[in-house]
């Protein structure tokens, strides 16, 4: 049997012209992946990619995987399985709260089961005996692990970044970090020449570096030295927002026609002009921003 695919659109570039970036002599792009798919927006399309293709491949009718009750990737994966005829189970952090809120409330409608555990629990999702007892529960699935961050998401994000560069010529690439399984695809598939700078949405994100070289060691076994995370654009930490941040999603949405979320996208885009006005980017150079998606929770589209 043949494996069904996702639809993949093809997303635009658009050129963001802003007095600042004028001034500090750089050439900003967005490329607006969170196009690419009306619910499997942005990295997820991505991330998820590969890990379809071998769930299928082994014969799996079931998808497991984990988050928050606000997790973009709960909500690709109902999307993602809905759509291939799978069936899903999302394990949710912490107890139930009705109604739902729009993220669970949408991956319910495509059919996902969700299964709350508590905190404690919820840390211990990675152990074996875990696992023993949703298996025990569920009886048999295609595990993804938290955000969807494994090997085959790595691979996926790496051909986004090829693909990438053969559509732009860029100096910088700049995006946010949740748990870094993106940003280490991009550093596995982009050429060294190209900087990656990765915008921490966590709190205390210093441990994101250790993270993102654990994957690109099981990944590809090396090392790359064309990659930094900034740690000081959280707003407060994961999902915290204050009113200059809700500001400048407005702006930008109102001056410039560019949506963004405001767990990820607007600390990136913020952490990018404020990079731009320290003199972080070499004068001359361009930098190319991902919209890594996430709009559809939040109703800022
Ligand atoms: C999940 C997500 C991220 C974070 O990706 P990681 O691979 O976990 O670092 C970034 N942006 C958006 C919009 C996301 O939904």
């Amino acid at each position: 049997m043949s494996e069904r695919v996702l639809p993949y659109q093809h997303a635009p570039v658009i050129d963001l012209q802003l007095l600042i970036l004028q001034k500090a002599g750089i050439q900003l792009f967005i490329k607006r992946e969170d196009q690419n798919h009306p619910h499997i927006s942005g990295n997820k399309w991505w991330k998820l990619k590969y890990n379809l293709e071998a769930a299928q491949q082994q014969g799996h009718h079931t998808l497991l995987t984990f988050g928050g009750a606000y997790s973009n990737h709960i909500y690709a994966t109902a999307a993602a399985a809905h759509e291939l005829g799978l069936t899903s189970i999302g394990i949710i952090r912490g107890e139930e709260t009705l109604p739902l809120n729009g993220t669970l409330a949408f991956a319910k409608s495509r059919g996902m089961q969700l299964h709350y555990v508590s905190r404690e629990a919820y840390r211990n999702k990675n152990s074996i005996e875990f696992i023993q007892s949703l298996h025990d529960r569920f009886g048999e699935f295609y595990l993804i692990p938290e955000g969807g961050t494994n090997a085959l998401a790595i691979k996926g994000v790496a051909e986004f970044a090829q693909q990438l560069q053969q559509e732009i010529v860029f100096d910088y690439v700049c995006l946010p970090v949740g748990t870094g399984g993106t940003i280490a695809g991009l550093i596995a598939g982009m050429n060294e020449q190209t900087q990656v700078v990765g915008i921490s949405v966590l709190k205390n994100g210093e441990f994101l570096v250790d993270e993102v070289n654990n994957l690109l060691k099981n990944f590809s076994d090396r090392v790359y030295g064309n990659w930094y995370i900034e740690t000081s654009y959280h707003h407060g930490g994961y999902a915290k927002t204050n009113p200059q941040l809700l500001a400048f999603i407005n702006t930008m949405k109102e001056q410039h026609q560019l949506p963004l979320d405001p767990v990820y996208t607007a600390k990136l885009l913020w952490g990018v002009f404020d990079m731009v006005e320290k003199g972080k980017f070499k004068p001359g150079s361009t930098v190319l921003a991902v919209h890594t998606g996430g709009l559809q929770g939040h109703g800022f589209r």
